[in-house]
């Protein structure tokens, strides 16, 4: 059967559409292209940081104001076709690059998470939800869950209040925006309590969203929460 289906949908780069060898999603040209964040990295925001290191790094934005949550990760930085396949992934209902997307992501957070962590990803608005049919972080969050063998669970978090797009914002207004409009779902109360979080979310820019989302869950009581995003703005060094 899967073979079968191999010569009928050989599979294609997730980019450029071309044939690609494996499932792997992006072809040799696209690969070289894509800024994978492989190196050594902070280990609350996951911005790139210079040199190796056998200990726990942090960059110094997080030492000088520690995130709320312990520990983060991202897999690509937020430009050239890291920006690409996020925005292909928000507008184009593109399943296949969130199902991609769950091996790079696993194998940054893999150290994160452990058997009982659940996987949640950041709440779209109901209205933008509707407008979109689908949650990108919620699609990211299934594939990283099914790629390192975790439960997921897409309605743990709730967002109360519409909030403006962020794209552009400076950091203040990003804070002050999102201020109490995450919460965690009393639905999934039992769930939550006690039970470690991995957050998941397209892009980690500020941290705003984030920051929110993991104060709804310490409201919940759940365990250590980190996070994880597909791709980080970075800095231009
Ligand atoms: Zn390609
Ligand atoms: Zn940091």
């Amino acid at each position: 059967m899967q073979t079968l289906l191999r010569m009928l949908y050989p599979p294609r780069c997730l980019i450029c559409g071309g044939l690609v060898e494996s499932d792997f999603g992006l072809c040799a040209g696209c690969w070289r292209e894509t800024p994978f964040l492989s190196g050594l990295a902070c280990a609350t925001c996951g911005a790139p940081l210079p040199g190796e290191s056998e200990r726990e790094e942090h960059c110094d934005a997080c030492l000088a104001s520690p995130p709320l949550w312990r520990a983060g990760c991202a897999t690509l930085a937020y430009r050239d076709n890291g920006r690409t396949l996020v925005l292909m992934l928000k507008r184009g209902d593109r399943h296949d690059i969130a199902a991609a997307a769950g091996p790079w992501m696993a194998a940054r957070a893999r150290p994160l998470a452990g058997p009982e962590t659940l996987v949640v990803p950041v709440p779209l608005h109901l209205r933008r939800h509707l407008r979109r049919r689908f949650n990108q972080s919620a699609l990211l969050a299934r594939g990283l869950a099914e790629a390192l063998g975790l439960d997921w669970c897409p309605d743990a978090l709730l967002r109360i209040r519409h909030t403006p797009v962020l794209e552009g914002r400076g950091r203040e207004e990003r804070f002050r925006t999102l201020a109490d409009a995450i919460v965690a779902n009393p639905k999934r109360a039992e769930l939550l309590k006690g039970r470690p979080v991995l957050l998941v979310d397209d892009v980690l820019t500020t941290g705003a969203t984030f920051y929110e989302a993991t104060a709804a869950c310490r409201a919940a009581d759940t365990g250590a929460v980190c996070v994880c995003a597909l791709a980080r703005t970075v800095k231009d060094t």
